[in-house]
Protein backbone atom coordinates (compact mmCIF):
# COMPACT_ATOMS: atom_id res chain seq x y z
CA UNK A 1 0.00 0.00 0.00
CA UNK A 2 1.53 3.08 -0.96
CA UNK A 3 2.49 5.78 1.77
CA UNK A 4 3.21 9.31 1.87
CA UNK A 5 3.67 12.59 4.40
CA UNK A 6 1.74 15.54 4.34
CA UNK A 7 3.31 18.60 4.38
CA UNK A 8 1.31 21.11 5.54
CA UNK A 9 3.14 24.39 5.37
CA UNK A 10 0.24 26.37 6.98
CA UNK A 11 1.42 25.12 10.32
CA UNK A 12 4.84 24.96 10.21
CA UNK A 13 7.00 27.02 12.61
CA UNK A 14 10.35 25.97 11.13
CA UNK A 15 11.50 24.60 14.05
CA UNK A 16 13.71 22.26 12.66
CA UNK A 17 12.81 19.37 15.03
CA UNK A 18 12.13 17.18 12.20
CA UNK A 19 15.58 17.86 11.05
CA UNK A 20 17.10 16.43 14.22
CA UNK A 21 15.42 13.46 14.07
CA UNK A 22 16.07 13.18 10.86
CA UNK A 23 19.84 12.62 11.68
CA UNK A 24 19.50 11.33 14.88
CA UNK A 25 17.64 8.40 13.67
CA UNK A 26 20.04 7.98 10.82
CA UNK A 27 22.98 8.31 12.65
CA UNK A 28 24.15 11.12 10.28
CA UNK A 29 27.31 13.21 11.07
CA UNK A 30 27.50 17.06 12.80
CA UNK A 31 28.24 19.38 9.95
CA UNK A 32 29.80 22.90 11.12
CA UNK A 33 27.92 25.69 9.17
CA UNK A 34 28.41 29.30 8.69
CA UNK A 35 25.84 32.19 8.58
CA UNK A 36 25.13 33.34 5.39
CA UNK A 37 22.51 35.75 5.69
CA UNK A 38 19.41 33.26 6.43
CA UNK A 39 18.49 31.41 9.27
CA UNK A 40 18.23 28.66 6.40
CA UNK A 41 20.20 25.88 7.85
CA UNK A 42 22.22 23.38 6.64
CA UNK A 43 22.97 25.05 3.69
CA UNK A 44 22.71 22.25 1.45
CA UNK A 45 22.03 18.46 1.73
CA UNK A 46 25.93 17.68 2.67
CA UNK A 47 25.45 15.00 5.63
CA UNK A 48 21.42 15.70 5.63
CA UNK A 49 18.78 13.65 4.20
CA UNK A 50 16.42 16.38 4.82
CA UNK A 51 16.35 20.76 5.61
CA UNK A 52 13.76 23.28 5.88
CA UNK A 53 13.65 25.90 3.32
CA UNK A 54 13.38 29.58 4.02
CA UNK A 55 11.78 31.57 1.95
CA UNK A 56 11.07 35.36 2.25
CA UNK A 57 8.19 37.17 0.50
CA UNK A 58 6.68 40.87 0.88
CA UNK A 59 3.04 41.40 0.14
CA UNK A 60 0.95 44.41 0.24
CA UNK A 61 4.11 45.73 2.35
CA UNK A 62 3.54 42.91 4.74
CA UNK A 63 6.79 40.37 4.61
CA UNK A 64 5.81 36.30 4.25
CA UNK A 65 7.85 33.49 5.67
CA UNK A 66 7.19 30.27 3.67
CA UNK A 67 8.83 27.13 5.28
CA UNK A 68 9.17 24.07 3.71
CA UNK A 69 10.88 21.00 4.54
CA UNK A 70 12.45 19.08 1.65
CA UNK A 71 14.23 15.66 1.07
CA UNK A 72 13.81 12.92 -1.44
CA UNK A 73 10.24 13.81 -2.65
CA UNK A 74 10.22 9.49 -3.65
CA UNK A 75 8.84 10.60 -7.17
CA UNK A 76 6.96 8.02 -8.72
CA UNK A 77 8.84 8.61 -11.97
CA UNK A 78 11.69 8.53 -10.82
CA UNK A 79 15.07 9.34 -12.61
CA UNK A 80 17.66 8.07 -9.96
CA UNK A 81 16.23 4.64 -10.07
CA UNK A 82 16.30 5.53 -14.05
CA UNK A 83 19.89 5.72 -14.40
CA UNK A 84 21.17 3.57 -11.56
CA UNK A 85 23.55 1.30 -13.70
CA UNK A 86 23.64 -1.29 -10.82
CA UNK A 87 19.96 -1.87 -9.68
CA UNK A 88 21.08 -0.25 -6.43
CA UNK A 89 18.03 2.17 -6.37
CA UNK A 90 14.43 0.70 -6.35
CA UNK A 91 10.70 1.19 -5.55
CA UNK A 92 9.78 -0.31 -2.06
CA UNK A 93 6.44 -2.05 -1.23
CA UNK A 94 5.21 1.63 0.07
CA UNK A 95 6.10 3.24 -2.64
CA UNK A 96 8.99 4.77 -1.81
CA UNK A 97 13.00 5.12 -3.33
CA UNK A 98 14.81 3.40 -1.46
CA UNK A 99 19.31 2.90 -2.23
CA UNK A 100 20.65 -0.72 -1.21
CA UNK A 101 24.09 0.65 -0.10
CA UNK A 102 25.48 -3.28 -1.33
CA UNK A 103 24.82 -2.63 -4.67
CA UNK A 104 26.15 1.46 -4.80
CA UNK A 105 29.47 1.59 -6.61
CA UNK A 106 29.51 5.27 -6.33
CA UNK A 107 29.00 6.71 -9.59
CA UNK A 108 27.49 9.55 -8.88
CA UNK A 109 24.57 9.13 -11.89
CA UNK A 110 21.66 9.68 -9.76
CA UNK A 111 23.11 12.63 -8.05
CA UNK A 112 23.44 14.20 -11.44
CA UNK A 113 20.00 13.15 -12.24
CA UNK A 114 17.98 13.58 -9.17
CA UNK A 115 14.81 15.62 -10.08
CA UNK A 116 15.33 18.23 -6.64
CA UNK A 117 18.35 17.68 -6.64
CA UNK A 118 18.49 16.00 -3.27
CA UNK A 119 21.11 13.54 -3.14
CA UNK A 120 24.64 13.85 -1.22
CA UNK A 121 27.64 11.58 -2.03
CA UNK A 122 29.16 10.46 0.92
CA UNK A 123 33.11 10.55 0.22
CA UNK A 124 33.67 8.38 3.19
CA UNK A 125 31.54 5.40 2.92
CA UNK A 126 32.19 6.21 -1.36
CA UNK A 127 28.13 6.15 -2.56
CA UNK A 128 24.67 8.03 -2.66
CA UNK A 129 22.43 8.58 0.11
CA UNK A 130 19.14 10.02 0.70
CA UNK A 131 15.87 9.94 2.77
CA UNK A 132 14.44 6.90 2.47
CA UNK A 133 11.41 7.87 4.01
CA UNK A 134 12.50 6.19 6.87
CA UNK A 135 12.17 2.34 5.83
CA UNK A 136 13.39 0.78 8.40
CA UNK A 137 10.76 2.47 11.06
CA UNK A 138 8.35 1.69 8.56
CA UNK A 139 8.61 -2.53 8.07
CA UNK A 140 8.15 -2.25 11.67
CA UNK A 141 5.16 -0.51 11.79
CA UNK A 142 6.44 2.87 13.01
CA UNK A 143 5.92 6.41 11.89
CA UNK A 144 9.29 8.09 10.28
CA UNK A 145 11.04 9.62 12.26
CA UNK A 146 10.46 13.52 11.53
CA UNK A 147 6.56 13.04 11.11
CA UNK A 148 7.19 11.38 14.51
CA UNK A 149 8.98 14.72 16.20
CA UNK A 150 6.55 17.01 14.21
CA UNK A 151 4.98 19.17 17.23
CA UNK A 152 2.65 21.27 15.21
CA UNK A 153 0.75 18.65 13.24
CA UNK A 154 2.39 19.96 9.48
CA UNK A 155 4.11 16.68 9.31
CA UNK A 156 1.39 13.47 9.02
CA UNK A 157 2.03 10.11 7.93
CA UNK A 158 -0.14 7.51 6.47
CA UNK A 159 -1.81 6.28 3.49
CA UNK A 160 -1.41 8.01 0.62
CA UNK A 161 -4.94 8.65 -0.40
CA UNK A 162 -5.43 9.60 3.07
CA UNK A 163 -3.00 11.81 3.09
CA UNK A 164 -4.37 13.81 -0.10
CA UNK A 165 -7.56 14.04 1.07
CA UNK A 166 -5.97 15.80 3.98
CA UNK A 167 -4.00 17.65 2.08
CA UNK A 168 -7.23 18.83 -0.13
CA UNK A 169 -9.39 19.50 3.19
CA UNK A 170 -6.29 21.42 4.12
CA UNK A 171 -6.24 23.83 0.94
CA UNK A 172 -10.09 24.62 1.16
CA UNK A 173 -9.88 25.68 4.86
CA UNK A 174 -6.94 28.19 3.94
CA UNK A 175 -8.53 29.30 0.82
CA UNK A 176 -11.46 30.15 3.43
CA UNK A 177 -8.96 31.86 5.72
CA UNK A 178 -8.29 34.18 2.76
CA UNK A 179 -5.27 32.16 1.64
CA UNK A 180 -6.61 32.35 -2.39
CA UNK A 181 -3.43 31.20 -4.03
CA UNK A 182 -3.36 28.27 -1.64
CA UNK A 183 -2.89 24.74 -3.38
CA UNK A 184 -1.76 21.07 -3.44
CA UNK A 185 1.30 19.88 -4.21
CA UNK A 186 2.87 16.69 -4.90
CA UNK A 187 -0.24 14.84 -6.19
CA UNK A 188 0.86 14.57 -9.89
CA UNK A 189 4.06 15.80 -10.05
CA UNK A 190 6.91 13.16 -11.48
CA UNK A 191 4.11 10.99 -11.46
CA UNK A 192 3.05 11.84 -8.05
CA UNK A 193 5.21 12.36 -4.95
CA UNK A 194 5.12 10.13 -1.84
CA UNK A 195 5.34 14.30 0.07
CA UNK A 196 1.84 15.91 -0.27
CA UNK A 197 2.55 19.51 0.25
CA UNK A 198 -0.36 22.04 1.62
CA UNK A 199 1.14 25.40 0.05
CA UNK A 200 -0.28 28.86 0.89
CA UNK A 201 0.64 30.44 -2.37
CA UNK A 202 2.70 28.83 -5.80
CA UNK A 203 5.33 26.77 -5.51
CA UNK A 204 7.98 29.53 -6.68
CA UNK A 205 7.21 31.46 -3.26
CA UNK A 206 8.68 27.73 -1.76
CA UNK A 207 11.57 27.61 -4.31
CA UNK A 208 10.42 24.54 -5.30
CA UNK A 209 9.87 24.28 -8.97
CA UNK A 210 6.87 24.61 -10.54
CA UNK A 211 6.50 21.88 -13.30
CA UNK A 212 9.41 19.24 -12.11
CA UNK A 213 9.57 16.60 -14.59
CA UNK A 214 12.84 13.98 -14.91
CA UNK A 215 15.77 14.92 -16.96
CA UNK A 216 15.62 14.51 -20.72
CA UNK A 217 18.76 12.41 -20.31
CA UNK A 218 17.64 10.07 -17.58
CA UNK A 219 14.38 8.74 -19.84
CA UNK A 220 17.14 8.64 -22.33
CA UNK A 221 19.53 6.71 -20.63
CA UNK A 222 16.66 4.41 -19.16
CA UNK A 223 15.38 3.31 -23.12
CA UNK A 224 18.81 2.64 -23.73
CA UNK A 225 20.13 0.90 -20.67
CA UNK A 226 17.00 -1.25 -19.79
CA UNK A 227 16.57 -3.24 -22.90
CA UNK A 228 20.53 -4.00 -22.49
CA UNK A 229 19.55 -4.99 -18.88
CA UNK A 230 16.78 -7.25 -19.83
CA UNK A 231 19.18 -9.16 -22.81
CA UNK A 232 22.27 -9.46 -19.65
CA UNK A 233 19.07 -11.00 -17.65
CA UNK A 234 17.63 -13.20 -19.83
CA UNK A 235 22.03 -14.38 -20.95
CA UNK A 236 22.05 -15.31 -16.92
CA UNK A 237 19.05 -17.17 -16.80
CA UNK A 238 19.87 -19.02 -20.48
CA UNK A 239 23.26 -19.54 -19.10
CA UNK A 240 21.80 -21.03 -16.02
CA UNK A 241 19.25 -23.26 -17.53
CA UNK A 242 22.23 -23.96 -20.15
CA UNK A 243 24.26 -25.11 -16.91
CA UNK A 244 21.61 -27.32 -15.18
CA UNK A 245 20.70 -28.72 -18.48
CA UNK A 246 24.47 -29.94 -18.86
CA UNK A 247 24.50 -30.99 -15.10
CA UNK A 248 21.44 -33.55 -15.24
CA UNK A 249 22.99 -34.41 -19.12
CA UNK A 250 26.03 -35.83 -17.09
CA UNK A 251 24.35 -37.33 -13.44
CA UNK A 252 24.91 -40.75 -13.32
CA UNK A 253 22.07 -42.58 -14.71
CA UNK A 254 19.88 -44.41 -12.29
CA UNK A 255 20.19 -48.83 -12.87
CA UNK A 256 18.30 -50.11 -15.29
CA UNK A 257 17.71 -46.91 -17.90
CA UNK A 258 19.60 -45.15 -20.75
CA UNK A 259 19.73 -41.11 -20.77
CA UNK A 260 21.28 -38.43 -22.88
CA UNK A 261 24.47 -39.46 -24.78
CA UNK A 262 24.20 -42.59 -23.09
CA UNK A 263 21.59 -43.89 -25.00
CA UNK A 264 22.90 -42.44 -28.17
CA UNK A 265 26.59 -44.89 -27.13
CA UNK A 266 23.78 -47.96 -25.70
CA UNK A 267 21.98 -47.60 -29.35
CA UNK A 268 25.36 -47.59 -30.95
CA UNK A 269 26.42 -51.03 -29.76
S1 LIG B 1 13.61 13.21 -5.51
FE1 LIG B 1 15.45 12.55 -6.56
S2 LIG B 1 16.21 10.87 -5.31
FE2 LIG B 1 14.10 11.15 -4.74
S3 LIG B 1 12.92 9.72 -6.04
FE3 LIG B 1 12.96 11.73 -7.07
S4 LIG B 1 14.70 11.59 -8.45
FE4 LIG B 1 14.97 9.95 -6.93
S1 LIG C 1 25.77 6.39 -7.05
FE1 LIG C 1 25.03 4.36 -6.40
S2 LIG C 1 22.79 4.59 -6.27
FE2 LIG C 1 23.58 6.35 -7.46
S3 LIG C 1 23.43 5.71 -9.61
FE3 LIG C 1 25.51 5.17 -8.92
S4 LIG C 1 25.34 3.04 -8.21
FE4 LIG C 1 23.23 3.84 -8.36
S1 LIG D 1 11.37 10.15 6.48
FE1 LIG D 1 13.13 9.50 7.77
S2 LIG D 1 14.91 9.65 6.39
FE2 LIG D 1 13.24 10.87 5.45
S3 LIG D 1 13.49 12.97 6.17
FE3 LIG D 1 12.09 11.96 7.59
S4 LIG D 1 13.42 11.16 9.24
FE4 LIG D 1 14.74 11.63 7.48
Amino acid sequence: MAKAILVDTTKCTACRACQVACKQWNQLPATVTGFGGTYENPPDFRGSYTRVLFSESVKDGEVRWNFAKTQCMHCTDAACAMVCPTGAIRKSEFGTTVIDAAKCIGCNYCIANCTFGVIYFDRALNRARKCDMCYDRMSNGKTPACAKACLTGCLQFGERSEILAKAQAAVAAAKNRGLAGAQVYGQTEVGGLGWIYVLKDAPAAYRLPAAPEPPVTARFWQALFQPARIVAGLAILFGLWSNRKHSADLAPAPEGTATGAGRAISAGK
